[in-house]
């Protein structure tokens, strides 16, 4: 019997956290960091057949165009500082089989190597897509084309020298979520831009959705209890949740390493509901900047009308944290690649073809967003307006292929620099200089070596760590850096130039003021630039999200099971001191259409005045209605405690008489909310504002109801981005209104007092059917954290299917009556 009952506290209680993490790290990505390439001569000969086909056909697959050259050109001594060849992509093998041969991916160079850093002090998985898979001979080859063996043979090598494990996603699928979805809908979304009218985002969708649900089913087959799953950026949107729904305990990050857009912009897609639900399935939400953090926040309430918080999103019951993580850079290995033996020679040959000329570097990928055309005319205003530095000062910007096709842009580029050197250049002079080719990393630091300012000016960029490799290439010289304020680093490097770039003339006047300024002045600037990049490194990063994931609450996330009544009514039996909190509406009596007509049936009174007259049992009813309601109706029963206005009032068991626990608090946000209430009751026809003592309602169940719940959404953003935070409320969207109530009040108070009234409970017994019971759910867990023995029954009443911190369910008020009956009985 004593291990019966030991095994269903067990289960009621939950096992408790172990000290410490031991778990292993799984970080999910889009993309290993590497290229795979496969050896031809090992080949089958289905393989080579079919890429003869393909040779027939030009580049039949979009998704081939990213493609990195497997040929390694050899190390040549180019005294050309810039090389207008194109072959310029030089790929380092980093490691190979008989079948395979592994090549550095371009980009996401920061994002990598905090993975990586984590290595040293954790045992991790990166689980990644191969992306497009080559053979040697630079020919693509259809994922389905790759045998078992060769399967087998990559992911042995993977996993054994890094740790990685590939996913082989089929190219029809992937080219639909990776060139399709993520880079054609997503990736201009969250940068600000619409998808163009020929982009099939219903289809694409189909295969967003796919493929995140084979990267989720990858992460929880190597799941085990305890690890922690970090999932990266936009492409992989859905996996949280779709992790969520197997693991309700795992805990579970995301973090969006590009901008996040405002509301106005996020509410245009189509998908929005299904892609904040799966980012919102994370425990963690991690952001490069405070204002990604706030649009996210935004787009929650008034997309989802979910609760916000300081301490996070409140999605429906669930708690999901938001972190702010700028990420950094590994210093190390940018110093490395800053002092090889290429640099130098390209350096020495840059400053000597533009000798006696100040030289303003630009490198940027050729995005509308990375602001290159803006750039460009501010230059042309800069000549312009300070005639003195016109044959002095050289602009060299190199730009890369975009996300996106862009041929438009390359030629408005190529129209205002020919304008800028047919009006201020000369045969031997040209003063802006445009290279759009991939540069090699040597080229790149040489050009960062040399350059007397750094200009970075994107329109929208959601860090832009090329700024913080300016800053490491800069030692010893401090040049200055112009940044744009819409890039995620302006945030944090407040000693650079912070420009608008679209103000052309002001991106001019910091040109000339970077130019003049004093050798101490660009020394004081750059040490500050300095000591934020160095401290805040990519391993830096990866530590805080560590860090980060592992101080979630641990909140229950599990479905709720169906209340096994017998259980309760052995632990009931059992007990010797019982505390009962049952909510009144939706609870006690079932929801009426008018609030008026919800009165307690003679039933309920009858099982609450038993419950009372039994001395081992402290019986309270909660609720959210007024005193003089439950008075009225409930007053009557020995021994009840009751609770008004969610914990404002309280009534003790032998008492008479009312305590107002918000007597000495601050009301004086009630005017200021009041006045956005009746805003909206103005706009809305049909809804009212009700003001209680403690709180304040705008209530819409009168209004057209799909209108009154936007008008809802509308107004919960206006009071959060005005009020909360700024005053000590909490603005809660309930079934039907909108509840502004003082952030000390609320009905988990009410459970706090009666626990600490009684110590010798053992047997807790909590009913609730809203939002506002998840309150005393939350207070009870809180208890049950700091190591209290009590069973504890946390039961939710209803169907509907929302999350809830509610470990049991049961169907409606009248099951609900139905238990304590049960509970009556000898
Ligand atoms: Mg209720």
């Amino acid at each position: 019997m004593y291990n019966a009952v030991n095994k269903l506290k067990e289960t009621v209680i939950g096992v408790r956290d172990e000290e410490g993490f031991k778990g292993k790290i799984i970080n999910v990505v889009n993309q290993l960091p590497y290229s795979c390439i496969l050896n031809l001569s090992n080949t089958n000969q289905s393989i080579l057949d079919k890429i003869k086909q393909l040779k027939l056909q030009k580049n039949p697959f979009n998704v081939y165009s990213e493609i990195t050259p497997a040929h390694t050109p050899t190390e040549e001594h180019d005294l050309n500082p810039i090389s207008h060849i194109q072959r310029r992509r030089s790929t380092i093998t980093v490691n190979r089989t008989n079948n395979w041969r592994l090549t550095q991916r371009r980009g996401h160079s920061a994002m990598y190597a905090a993975i990586d850093s984590l290595k040293k002090d954790y045992q991790t998985l990166y689980i990644g897509g191969t992306g497009s898979i080559f053979t040697d001979e630079n020919d693509p080859i259809e994922v389905n084309d790759i045998n078992e063996e060769e399967r087998d043979s990559l992911t042995s090598l993977l996993l054994s020298k890094y740790d990685m494990l590939p996913i082989f996603v089929e190219d029809k699928l992937a080219s639909g979520h990776y060139e399709g979805y993520s880079k054609q809908v997503l990736w201009p979304l969250m940068h600000y831009l619409m998808w163009s009218d020929n982009v099939d985002e219903i289809a694409f969708w189909q295969d967003y959705v796919k493929v995140n649900e084979i990267f989720a089913q990858e992460a929880i087959n190597h799941y085990n209890d305890g690890d922690i799953i970090w999932v990266h950026d936009y492409h992989l949107f859905l996996v949280p949740q779709m992790i969520r729904e197997r693991l309700p305990d795992a805990r579970v990050g995301l973090f969006i390493h590009t901008p996040f857009p405002s509301s106005e912009i996020f509410r245009c897609l189509p998908h929005r509901r299904e892609v904040l639900q799966g980012i919102l399935g994370a425990n963690l939400i991690g952001l490069q900047t405070y204002d990604y953090a706030r649009h996210f926040t935004s787009c929650c309430t008034r997309l989802l009308g979910y609760e916000y918080t300081p301490a996070g999103i409140l999605g429906q019951g669930s708690l999901v944290q938001i972190g702010i993580y700028p990420i950094g850079i590994d210093l190390e290995r940018t110093r490395d690649h800053c002092n090889r033996p290429g640099v130098e020679p390209k350096a020495k040959a840059i400053r000597e073809r533009y000798a006696g000329k100040k030289l303003i570097i630009g490198r940027d990928k050729l995005d509308r967003v990375k602001g290159v055309l803006q750039k460009l005319e501010a230059f042309e205003i800069f000549l312009d307006t300070y005639p003195e530095w016109r044959d002095k000062v050289v602009l060299i910007q190199v730009t890369s292929p975009g996300v996106l096709d862009t041929p438009d842009l390359e030629k408005k580029a190529n129209e205002i620099v020919a304008r800028v050197n047919s009006k201020y250049g000369s045969l031997e002079f040209s003063p802006a200089n445009l290279f759009n080719q991939h540069i090699d990393r040597d080229e790149y630091y040489a050009l960062l070596k040399v350059a007397d300012i750094g200009l970075v000016t994107p329109v929208i960029d959601g860090m832009n760590t090329s700024s913080f490799e300016y800053i490491v290439a800069q030692e010893g010289h401090h040049s200055p850096l112009i940044l744009s304020e819409f890039t995620g680093t302006a945030r944090s490097m407040s000693a650079a130039i912070i420009v608008n770039p679209w103000n052309f003339n002001e991106v001019a006047r910091a040109i000339a003021e970077c130019l003049s300024m004093s050798e101490e002045e660009k020394k004081i600037k750059y040490e500050q630039l300095s000591q934020f990049v160095t401290s805040h490194t990519a391993s830096f990063w990866a530590r805080s999200l560590v860090k980060g994931l592992l101080d979630t609450k641990k909140s229950n996330w599990g479905t709720t099971a169906p209340l096994d009544v017998s259980r309760v009514k052995v632990e009931y039996d059992n007990s010797s001191k019982r505390a009962l909190f049952f909510d009144y509406d939706g609870t006690l009596v079932p929801i009426h259409a008018n609030p008026e007509d919800a009165k307690p049936s003679e039933r309920a009174i009858e099982v609450l005045k038993k419950l009372c007259e039994n001395p081992q049992n402290v019986v309270w009813v909660v609720s959210g209605r007024t005193q003089e309601w439950l008075d009225r109706y409930l007053g009557h029963i020995p021994n009840l405690g009751l609770s008004a206005e969610h914990g404002c009032f309280i009534k003790d068991p032998q008492s008479s008489t009312w305590i107002n626990t918000a007597e000495n608090l601050d009301f004086s946000w009630k005017d200021g909310v009041k006045e956005v209430f009746e805003y909206y009751t103005e706009r809305t026809p049909g809804s009212t504002v009700e003001e209680k003592e403690c709180c304040i309602v705008w209530h819409y169940r009168k209004a057209d109801p799909k209108f009154g719940a936007f008008q809802a959404m509308e107004c919960q953003n206006h009071i959060e981005q005005n009020f909360v935070g700024k005053q000590p409320i909490e603005c809660l969207p309930n079934k039907m209104n909108v509840e502004v109530r003082h952030s000390l009040i609320n009905k988990g108070s009410v459970v706090n007092r009666v626990v600490a009234q009684n110590h010798t409970i053992d047997f807790v017994l909590c009913v609730g059917d809203d939002k506002t019971d998840e309150d005393m759910f939350r207070t009870l867990e809180r208890i049950q954290a700091s190591g209290t023995e009590v069973v504890q029954f946390i039961v939710i009443v209803g169907s509907h299917e929302r999350k809830t911190l509610a470990k049991w369910r049961l169907e409606s008020s009248t099951k609900f009556l139905d238990l304590l009956n049960l509970l009556l009985q000898e």
